[in-house]
C-alpha cells in the first residue's frame, strides 16, 4: 500500500454519530476525548449491507464476553470485519447491551424526542448515500462499563473506567462502513463519572503505521487426547 497521510481527528460531536467507509486495511482510531464518553459502533460490508458486525458471532469466535486487543469482530456470515488492534483504555467495553434508541428514551420516561444511537446511526449512514436495511441494536459500545457480578448472571451498569485521550483502534478486514455514535443516554449513569453528560469525542481514519496482527482464527474446542 503507498504511505498514505493518517487523516486529522474528526470530531463527532456529543449526542450525534458520524459514518465512514474504510477499504480493508485501513483502520479506525476512537479517541475519548474527555475521558468520560461511550461510543456505539456497528459495521457493514461496503458491498452487501446484508452482512453486518454481529455481537453474538463475534462472542463465539473470540470465546469472550468483550475483544480484546488482537481479537476479531465478525460478521452476521462470521467473517472477520474489524480487528481491535490497539487500545490505550483500561480495555472496558461491552457487547451486551442494545444501542439506544426512542423507545428505549420513551420507557425512561422521557416524553418528547430524545436523540438516540440508533437515529445516530441512521442519520450517519444517510449522510454517505447509503441506507441499512435494518436497525440492529446489537452495537459494540466502546468504553462502556458494564460489570458481570459474582452470580455470574446480573449485570451492573457503570459509569466509564477511561481517561481523557484514551483510544481503541479497529483495523478493517474488509472493505467496510462503520457508523459510530457519541451516545446521547444522560438518564443512566453510563457516561463519566460524576456528571453523566454526553461529550464530543474525535476519530480518526489510519492508512498505515499500524501494529503487525494477523487475524486469529475462530475458537474451536481442543481435541480429546
Ligand atoms: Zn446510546
Amino acid at each position: 500500500m503507498q504511505n498514505e497521510a493518517d487523516s486529522s481527528p474528526i470530531t463527532v460531536p456529543a449526542r450525534h454519530g458520524k459514518a465512514m467507509r474504510l477499504r480493508a486495511g485501513q483502520a479506525l482510531r476512537i479517541i475519548n476525548t474527555h475521558g468520560t464518553q461511550v461510543v456505539d459502533c456497528w459495521a457493514w460490508n461496503a458491498y452487501d449491507l446484508d452482512e453486518f458486525m454481529c455481537m453474538e458471532a463475534t462472542r463465539v469466535w473470540n470465546q469472550r464476553l468483550c475483544p480484546i486487543v488482537g481479537d476479531s469482530f465478525v460478521t452476521s456470515r462470521r467473517n472477520a470485519i474489524l480487528t481491535m488492534v490497539e487500545d490505550t483504555s483500561p480495555g472496558v467495553h461491552d457487547t451486551f447491551m442494545a444501542a439506544c434508541d426512542l423507545r428505549r428514551y420513551e420507557l425512561l420516561g422521557v416524553k418528547t424526542y430524545h436523540r438516540n444511537c440508533c437515529d445516530n446511526m441512521m442519520e450517519g449512514m444517510f449522510s454517505l448515500g447509503v441506507t441499512p436495511p435494518r436497525r440492529n441494536l446489537a452495537s459494540f459500545n466502546i468504553f462502556m462499563n458494564i460489570r458481570v457480578q459474582n452470580d455470574g448472571n446480573t449485570l451492573h451498569t457503570l459509569p466509564t473506567e477511561s481517561k481523557p485521550g484514551d483510544s481503541i483502534t479497529l483495523r478493517a478486514e474488509m472493505d467496510c462502513f462503520v457508523a459510530l455514535s457519541a451516545c446521547p443516554q444522560d438518564i443512566v449513569k453510563i457516561q463519566g463519572k460524576n456528571d453523566n453528560t454526553p461529550r464530543d469525542v474525535a476519530v480518526q481514519i489510519l492508512s498505515g503505521n499500524l501494529p503487525e496482527m494477523a487475524v486469529r482464527g475462530p475458537w474451536v474446542p481442543a481435541a480429546e487426547a
